[in-house]
């Protein structure tokens, strides 16, 4: 039997109206380096959006599930182009800014997007991509920059501000099927081509709600977000869409990612909340110890896409900031865990510590699993290691195969019955903490054992000298792999590897079969397009030549 409840589809064009009228005087607010902020209602954002989708559709003629490209900062223009573009049933595209320009040559080919809308800062990285960019027939400048870049180009250039001006400030949207593409985005594609994600307009409205439930970010109207995760980088955690749900006021930093300005935006506008990757937050406290500022607004803290160093949670934690931390994936939408310990956890208790410490715990919509090496399950028992699959309704079922084709499901992606191997390996516990060890490429695979990169760097930035860490695995005749500790030094330290490696032994607890007897010292730890740290490039640098 059917159930009787009515059958409305889960869209996007519904949290914009619900947000633009319910919340209608909630703000995004951008830092434009210079004097005051720019405030937009978010009344203002659901009529320019508005505005936005005639413009997209009756100068420009997208139609359909077009995608529709953009090449920006965190902004209140690039919010828009986030409601406006999926809520007419077309395909937004955020493209990662910092990849290589021939990635984004591949990806911009592959989505076959016709319209670009660019800020005007990132002009002079998209003027030379132009010609390559084959489908591309509109860009759409927004925001300060030097146009006179364009001059020349075979492409339509439009004003961001003129296209809208005047259009109607409502539209009739789309009543979609809520499995229609609503974004996309690609992965960086460390292996072979870089490799599209899309999220339907069911996925995102149910990854929003999970976004704001108490035991995820659980955010409301009195909370202002900074934004810093780019848009780019998986719809920025779900954030502008959560945040349209229920109200939450969002600062974004535009182009101003630095620590310095960052400090800056924190002490002055006083967000209740933000969100980045672990180095942004390395970066700010070094710039605090250099600079004070008052950021104690900050009560919390989600910190996610690599593991977040012990040490940098005890250091915020000391500064009144409450580190959150979360694991996901862009294949994940990406909320995958969220470390909220539970409730019988005395609150400042090493037991509540090491529940923050870990990635956190499965939502009731994300189903996990782990497979040993022989394809066999293991039990969630906080010990058995294992590769991690997932499923759910907003976990990728399979990647974009292009135009017209059909949808690719690589074997070392996906299991044979749907789920996603995700290439972590980690434990889970019986209460469901999922603790990662490494990802599957950088485990260091030594005389048949296993060494965590992961814990090697947790360890060693505990040090007090250490700005930063990164191990990598090198070649070993003996032991088939050994650890190689690459290290980037505060100024003014003093110490040296025999002692860092007796540190790791005393103070960090790795057994000393896991030490690393090869050491570097490095300017800073090279970081991929979104600010992780990158081992590839550590291994191909560092490896050869490094000290016994
Ligand atoms: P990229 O592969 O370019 O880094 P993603 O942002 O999709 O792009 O990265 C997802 C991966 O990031 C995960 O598979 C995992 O290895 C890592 N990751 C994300 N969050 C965490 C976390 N909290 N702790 C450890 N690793 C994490």
């Amino acid at each position: 039997m059917l159930s009787t409840m009515q059958d409305v589809p889960l869209l996007i064009s519904r949290i914009l109206t619900h947000g633009s009228v319910i919340h209608g005087t909630s703000q995004v607010i951008t830092w434009t380096g210079e004097g005051e902020p720019e405030r937009r209602s978010y009344a203002e954002i659901g009529a320019r959006a508005a505005q936005l989708a005639h413009a997209l559709r009756e100068d420009l003629g997208v139609d359909g599930d077009e995608r529709v490209a953009t090449l920006m900062w965190n902004n209140s223009e690039h919010v828009e182009a986030y409601f406006a573009i999926p809520s007419m049933g077309a395909v937004l595209h955020t493209l990662n800014l910092r990849l290589p320009p021939e990635q984004l040559a591949w990806i911009v080919n592959h989505a076959a997007d016709r319209v670009i809308i660019a800020n005007g800062s990132l002009l002079p990285l998209l003027a030379p991509l132009l010609p390559h960019l084959k489908p591309v027939e509109h860009v759409v400048v927004a925001g300060p920059g030097d146009r006179s870049l364009l001059a020349g180009a075979s492409v339509q250039v439009h004003e961001y501000e003129e296209l809208i001006a005047g259009k109607p400030t409502t539209y009739d949207w789309p009543a979609l099927d809520e499995r229609a593409a609503a974004a996309m985005c690609y992965t960086s594609g460390t292996t072979g081509d870089p490799k599209g994600v899309v999220y339907s307009h069911r996925s995102i409205y149910l990854h929003s709600m999970q976004v704001n439930m108490a035991q995820s970010m659980g955010l409301t109207d009195e909370d202002l977000s900074l934004v810093v995760v780019p848009q780019f980088h998986v719809n920025a955690w779900g954030l502008p869409h959560a945040t349209f749900m229920t109200g939450v006021n969002m600062l974004m930093p535009d182009r101003f990612l630095q620590p310095g300005p960052l400090a800056e935006m924190i002490e002055t506008q006083k967000p209740s909340h933000a969100a980045a990757v672990p180095t942004i937050w390395q970066g700010l406290l070094a710039e605090l110890s250099a600079r004070p500022r008052d950021v104690s607004s900050l009560a919390q803290v989600t910190i996610g896409g690599s593991a977040c160093p012990p040490a940098l949670m005890q250091a915020f934690d000391k500064l009144g900031m409450r580190v959150c931390h979360a694991w996901g994936m862009t294949e994940t939408s990406p909320l995958g865990t969220i470390a909220r310990p539970p409730a019988h956890v005395e609150a400042g208790s090493d037991e509540e510590f090491a529940y923050r410490l870990t990635q956190g715990r499965f939502p009731a919509s994300v189903e996990a699993r782990l497979t040993g090496p022989g394809g066999e399950r293991l039990p969630w028992d906080g010990e058995s290691a294992g590769e991690l699959e997932v499923r759910g309704p907003w976990i990728a079922g399979a990647y974009y195969g292009g135009q017209g084709a059909e949808p690719i499901r690589p074997d070392d992606k996906f299991s044979e019955d749907g789920w996603l191997k995700t290439g972590d390996v980690g434990t889970i516990s019986p209460d469901g903490f999922l603790t990662l060890t490494d990802r599957a490429k950088d485990v260091i695979k030594s005389g048949g054992e296993w060494i965590s990169s992961v814990e090697l760097e947790n360890a060693l930035m505990a040090h007090p000298d250490v700005a930063e860490a990164a191990v990598v695995a090198v070649p070993d005749e003996k032991w088939g792999e050994r650890p190689l500790a690459t290290v980037v030094l505060k100024e003014g330290a003093t110490t040296d590897f025999a002692a860092l490696r007796s540190f790791l032994a005393d103070e960090g607890g790795i057994a000393k079969w896991q030490l690393p007897e090869r050491w570097t010292i490095i300017e800073s730890v090279p970081k991929t397009s979104v600010g992780k740290f990158d081992k590839k490039v550590l291994r191909r640098q560092y490896a050869e030549g490094a000290l016994d």
